[in-house]
């Protein structure tokens, strides 16, 4: 509901606003003194491991709070991003705050099986000159394990420049950094893109998710992409899960991971904090008994 208000509110505001030169610098200005004044923010969504229901990693995602709009979708602002070569500045900052976070929570939080924080990363981003170095020096600032991050690409970087895509993943990929094809099977999905890139995970879309919802027996296209992510080496996490009967059936037809309403919104670092620290007493409940 949030989200919507704040996109109709934009909606608005880009309509008085509508498109001469001058107004889309005013709204890339807004956006650019918001990054500057530190007043985008990041929600975690803890991802889960479907067999034992450990929160196994998170994704970071923007989140733009204006101060006269209020809150900005992303599906709104990371496209003027996008367009503006902003992009790049925010990926950055976004990199460096959620890797320190998940470096600060493997620490914090030794006993649980923390694996990886995905961030999405934009087709722009990955084909601007400083990607591979923007890479190397978070994690060299952050001291995280390149193992712990996750980088998620939609399917359109390899609409464009497939030979640069390709190559500036490899180089990413050698310094042990996770990649994962986010949104699969919305776009221009073709089998080759996992099988020449080098994809670690695959995000089954929420719309796949919301079809099983609708017809729970029809399990046909996801279980295909499951079987076919497994017999590439990939592994799976579904997007957009809502209820335990799609947990489940999720479970049951072989994917590793989920994410979702059902597991967790969004939320805060302190409020994933609250989370770890809950899970932490649990196994050490468990290990003490
Ligand atoms: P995404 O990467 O596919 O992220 C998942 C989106 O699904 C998020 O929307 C999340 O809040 C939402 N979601 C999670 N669980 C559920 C659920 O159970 N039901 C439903 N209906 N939705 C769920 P959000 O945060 O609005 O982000 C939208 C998109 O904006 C992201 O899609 C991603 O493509 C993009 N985005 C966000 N942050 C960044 C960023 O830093 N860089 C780039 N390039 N894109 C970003
Ligand atoms: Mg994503
Ligand atoms: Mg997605
Ligand atoms: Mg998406």
């Amino acid at each position: 509901k949030a989200k919507e208000r704040g996109k109709a509110r934009y909606e608005v505001f880009v309509q008085e606003m509508h498109a001469t030169v001058e107004q889309r610098w005013q709204i890339e200005t807004a956006l650019r003194q918001s990054l500057e004044a530190q007043q985008l923010a990041i929600a975690y969504q803890p991802v889960t491991q479907l067999s034992s229901g450990d929160m196994i990693g998170f994704e970071a995602l923007c989140r733009w709070h204006h101060p006269q709009l209020g809150p900005v979708s992303p599906e709104i602002f990371i496209p003027i991003a996008e367009e503006t070569g902003l992009i790049v500045a925010l990926e950055r900052w976004l990199l460096h705050q959620a890797c320190a976070q998940m470096q600060h929570w493997q620490q914090q939080f030794p006993a649980l099986p923390l694996a990886f924080m995905s961030v999405n990363i934009s087709p722009v981003h990955v084909m601007h000159p400083t990607f591979v170095a923007d890479i190397h020096q978070v994690l060299q600032a952050t001291h995280l394990a390149p193992a712990a991050l996750k980088l998620e690409v939609t399917e359109s970087l390899m609409m464009h420049n497939p030979g640069v895509a390709r190559e500036r993943l490899q180089q990413v990929r050698a310094f042990g950094v996770q990649l994962s094809l986010d949104d699969f099977g919305t776009g221009y999905s073709s089998l080759s893109y996992l099988h020449q890139f080098p994809f670690n995970t695959l995000k089954i879309d929420q719309s796949f998710v919301h079809q099983l919802r609708a017809t729970p027996h029809d399990t046909g296209i996801v279980r295909a992409i499951i079987a076919m992510a497994h017999s590439l080496n990939i592994q799976t996490i579904a997007e957009g899960i809502e209820t335990a009967d799609e947990a489940a059936l999720l479970a049951q037809l072989g994917s590793h991971y989920g994410q979702g309403y059902y597991f967790a919104r969004p939320g805060s670092a302190d409020d994933m904090t609250r989370r770890l620290t809950a899970a932490a007493q649990r196994s050490s409940d468990r290990s003490s008994q």
